[in-house]
């Protein structure tokens, strides 16, 4: 790239390339780098290219042949435009992010005061899923959904073939039973919908302290504990089996 002043800078980084040409240089193997060299987050996979040792995205990590994409050495901007022998250079990922964000947290954890002006990528820390909303009511499920742009598709295809229900004015056996199922698919949905909704309000609700809610329910524990001891004792209801009122014990049968 030549800019107005006519010295030349070294490019801009390409997250992405589609070429299938690769360099000569044998695969980097992430295994061989130091975590802290390497990125592995969705969307930002890259790693510091052993041979300019400035970060360089990984283009296609997901795909069979994950690669660096061109480069030249130096930061973009800078007049450095030289093409970096690490361009194209296969990339082997065999580590598993999990155990990299590991990794990377612990190398994190003990640099402190010592880290690298470079080296600043920390991996998402995981949030738990509050208790509260694991208990939460799922959407539609995805058959429910199905079912419902099936019955849709129905009515539509049967409006457009049968030279009754074409017109809009009548209605056909056939065309009112699809009707009818594509109204019960709607309100499924629809309840289903709501209930999602109504547990995730639920869940946004503050909670009430234990103590309030013992509070709401003093009164009828006290009323259902009164009429308990009014119960006179054994005195049992009409036509009931007696109860037994000697212990039994298990025994050897006599011979
Ligand atoms: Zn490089
Ligand atoms: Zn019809």
């Amino acid at each position: 790239m030549t800019t107005a002043s006519g010295i030349p800078k070294a490019k801009e980084r390409k997250r992405r390339i589609r070429t299938k040409k690769t360099s000569s240089l044998p695969a980097v193997l992430l295994s061989s780098l130091p975590a802290i060299h390497v990125n592995l987050l969705a969307g930002e996979e890259s790693l510091i290219c052993p041979s300019c040792e400035t970060w360089c995205p990984i283009t296609g990590p997901t795909s069979t042949a994950p690669k660096l994409v061109p480069h030249h050495r130096g930061r973009a901007g800078t007049s450095e435009p030289h093409r970096c022998v690490g361009s194209l250079r296969r990339v082997e990922i065999d580590v598993d992010v999990a155990d990299w964000g590991r990794e990377v947290a612990a190398a994190e954890a003990t640099a402190t005061g010592r880290r690298s002006s470079r080296v600043n990528r920390k991996p998402l820390a995981s949030v738990p899923t509050p208790v509260h909303r694991m208990a939460s009511v799922p959407g539609p499920s995805a058959r429910l959904l199905a079912e419902q742009a099936r019955a849709r598709a129905g009515v539509d295809r049967h409006r457009s073939d049968c030279s009754t229900c074409r017109t809009g004015q009548a209605r056909c056996p056939v065309g009112r039973q699809l009707e009818i199922r594509l109204l019960h698919t709607d309100a499924s949905v629809r309840l289903a919908h709501e209930q999602h909704e109504s547990a995730l309000r639920a869940a946004a609700a503050p909670a009430i302290p234990r103590a309030q809610q013992w509070r709401q329910v003093k009164d009828h524990v006290s009323r259902a504990n009164q009429q308990r001891r009014k119960m006179p004792a054994g005195q049992a209801p009409l036509g009931s089996p007696p109860v037994p009122l000697t212990t039994l014990r298990p025994q050897r049968p006599t011979r």
